[in-house]
């Protein structure tokens, strides 16, 4: 049984800058699906903002293992019904897989609740990330670190919430420091932040870092049953409590009663 595996893709800069066009000719979400179609477990699909509906239908989400997100330019574009079905389907058990600026994403920022802020500089420098938790599932087969030679630069603080796990912290040739690989859960979903990728660079044709993202694939796949509905708050009936109980005090509800959101 094969790990369905969705790529979202703006794709935006792959058809309005030439460097980045250049780089990435057939857009980000392709060269990602490539990599990931190299494990033989994985199917590896795509979508992007322009599809209607943003390519995220229902269907499309329901039929999704574990969902990986690049934005950059047009996080504003992305519709608040989409957002809040790609967050539903996290709570679920969808996994996703959020990648370097996609940390300003609509889903992103709303499934960690804080500014998602960051520094940053665009130099080409070198990163060297390393492996903080070597024996994690998603470091597997990485040495004690790798370098990427020209990297966009992010540095601390990074305003999200304290991390499930630091996988990986990057260090910077002009010196910064982040954590590049975190791990989260919300509801019955497994998030994972992955910092490499700005499109300036061939980030997504460095072995290392496509090793990171098919172990992450992997990890944040969660082959049992969806969780149906994560939303709901059922009121149990006091006739319907395990043990006898008799009811005591005030009510101000009604059994069976719907409840206050
Ligand atoms: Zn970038």
């Amino acid at each position: 049984m094969s790990i369905r595996a969705l790529i979202w893709n703006e794709y935006v800069h792959e058809r309005e800058n030439p460097v980045v066009a250049k780089i990435y000719p057939e857009g980000m979400h392709r060269q990602i699906a490539k990599l990931l179609g190299a494990d033989p477990e994985i199917t590896a699909s795509t979508a992007t903002l322009q599809e209607p509906e943003h390519g995220l239908t229902q269907k499309v989400l329901d039929e999704t293992d574990v969902l990986l997100w690049w934005g950059h330019a047009r996080h504003g574009d992305v519709a608040g019904e989409v957002v809040e079905r790609v967050v539903n389907r996290v709570w679920q058990g969808m996994g996703l897989i959020v990648l370097h600026s996609g940390h300003f994403s609509k889903p992103f920022k709303r499934l960690m609740g804080t500014s998602c802020a960051l520094k940053w500089r665009e130099a080409g420098e070198r990163e060297r990330v390393w492996v903080v938790n070597p024996k994690h599932p998603i470091a597997e087969g990485l040495g004690e670190h790798f370098e990427l030679e020209n990297a966009e630069m992010y540095g601390e603080p990074f305003g999200v919430p304290e991390p499930l796990e630091t996988v990986f912290i990057s260090w910077f040739q002009g010196g910064e420091v982040f954590r590049s690989g975190l791990t989260y859960r919300r509801g019955a979903g497994n998030i994972f932040y992955f910092r490499p990728g700005h499109e300036a660079y061939p980030i997504y044709f460095n072995d290392d870092v496509a090793r990171v993202l098919r172990n992450a694939v992997r990890w944040a796949y969660n082959p049992q049953a969806d969780l149906r509905d994560p939303t709901e708050a059922p009121n149990v009936p006091v006739d319907k409590a395990l043990e006898p109980i008799k009811i005591r005090g005030a009510r101000l509800h009604a059994d069976g009663e719907e409840g206050l959101r």
